[in-house]
């Protein structure tokens, strides 16, 4: 099949899959090709195209003109696929390290063609495993550090930043957050899911107006401050860990927004599992996640604002101010997620998949009071240790 007839959208099977990754050159005509369908996300489909003969492989990511886990009744663009592959890009170009290379792409096809990480686990399914990831935090705060303070004002030409904006407009999927992480779970809404046992503490957030505003101020600002580039969707699904190894997958959410959002998102995964882990030194484990993942964005984003060029990353105090609203935004944001995760529509195997009904039930309730008060507290809690005596 040649390219050009494949131009126009339509979804890939296994077979039309091997003749683009041949049409590409991606392989030798000769090779003998595998492929398979391996995506679990919710939205897309992945396959996984490999050679017998000489054990390369690729993946190829395609966005569905609807959500996979819906259906044809939930229609999603298709310009998530280009969003996606320009983040991987950036991104890579700005933490080479922890993110996939991206080998093609096409915007009608809707397609990202990628490095194969099968050697690796996602993050998700190894923390609910007992895995250790020993450089998974630092990794993460040099991803963040990274990509969030050279897709800003404060490292950016205010043209090329405007470009980014511009670029990374991305108004179907950012209403999805908007919906999911920010109304739905606040208000009764219909797609919201949780069991039984959590009424009374459900039906409590709804009438809670004091944190109602809290979270209407949290939305605003996702909707309203530009500040980075956002990956958008980064919790322990979205990365792919090793030994000595970590990558940032599945940015068809990235937009311009304000930094705490994904730093916000990552640490309320990482909760998950300190609250669901019992025995201490498991649980110490990630409340060292926690630590570091803060501490090392901090140092990161701190050593590339001394490098800044622009005026006003040299007046004293601005670093600071913009740590601190980080920092309050982060705590804020966890505080949806945790809640959002929990009696949203999009839930977390690491609650989830807890067998012991009285525990699923008593780690909820943990995570939506725990959740409530990082909202209600966030200008209160001024450190991470603060947000780690919470957790004890
Ligand atoms: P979605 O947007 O639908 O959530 P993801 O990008 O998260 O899609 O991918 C879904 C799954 O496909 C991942 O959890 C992983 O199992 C697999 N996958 C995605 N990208 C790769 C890759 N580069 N290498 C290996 N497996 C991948
Ligand atoms: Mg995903
Ligand atoms: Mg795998
Ligand atoms: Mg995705």
């Amino acid at each position: 099949m040649a390219i050009t007839q494949l131009k126009h959208y339509h979804s890939l099977t296994i077979e039309s899959a091997i003749s683009l990754a041949k049409d590409l050159s991606l392989f030798d005509p000769s090779e003998n090709l595998t492929c398979e369908e391996i995506g679990d996300g919710n939205l897309n489909y992945v396959f996984r195209i490999a050679s017998s003969e000489s054990g390369k492989s690729i993946i190829i990511k395609q966005a569905l003109p609807y959500a996979k886990v819906v259906g044809e009744s939930w229609p999603l663009t298709l310009d998530r696929a280009r969003i996606e592959a320009r983040a991987l890009t950036l991104q890579r170009s700005l933490a080479e390290r922890l993110v996939p290379e991206v080998y093609h792409s096409d915007e009608q096809l809707a397609i990202t063609i990628m490095e194969d990480l099968s050697h690796l686990e996602i993050a998700r399914k190894g923390l609910n495993k007992g895995e250790i990831y020993p450089s998974l935090s630092k990794d993460i705060g040099e991803f963040l550090g990274a990509t969030l303070f050279f897709t800003s004002d404060y490292a950016l030409h205010p043209f090329k930043k405007k470009g980014y904006v511009k670029e990374f407009s991305n108004p179907e999927l950012c209403k999805i957050t908007e919906d999911l992480v920010f109304t739905d779970p606040f208000f009764n809404s219909e797609t919201n899911e949780f069991e039984q046992a959590l009424e009374e503490e459900v039906r409590n957030l709804w009438d809670d107006l004091p944190l109602k505003l809290e979270v209407a101020k949290l939305k605003r600002s996702f909707l309203t401050e530009g500040e980075a580039l956002l990956h958008g969707d980064l919790h322990t699904g979205s990365i792919f860990a090793g030994k000595e190894e970590t990558k940032v997958i599945d940015p068809e959410f990235a937009f311009y927004g304000p930094i705490g959002f994904d730093l916000g998102q990552f640490l309320a995964n990482l909760i998950f599992q300190a609250v669901v882990r019992e025995e201490k030194p498991k649980k110490e484990e990630i409340l060292r996640h926690i630590e570091t993942t803060w501490d090392v964005f901090e140092s990161t984003f701190s050593q590339f604002w001394d490098q800044s060029e622009d005026a006003y990353t040299k007046i004293d105090g601005y670093l600071e101010y913009v740590l601190e609203k980080s920092f309050a935004d982060t705590i804020g944001f966890l505080g949806c997620e945790l809640i959002r995760r929990t009696i949203g529509l999009a839930h977390v195997e690491d609650l989830d998949s807890v067998q012991d009904e009285e525990k699923r039930v008593l780690y909820k309730k943990t995570c939506l009071a725990l959740g409530r008060e990082c909202i209600l507290e966030r200008h209160r809690i001024r450190s991470i240790q603060d947000l780690l005596d919470k957790l004890i």
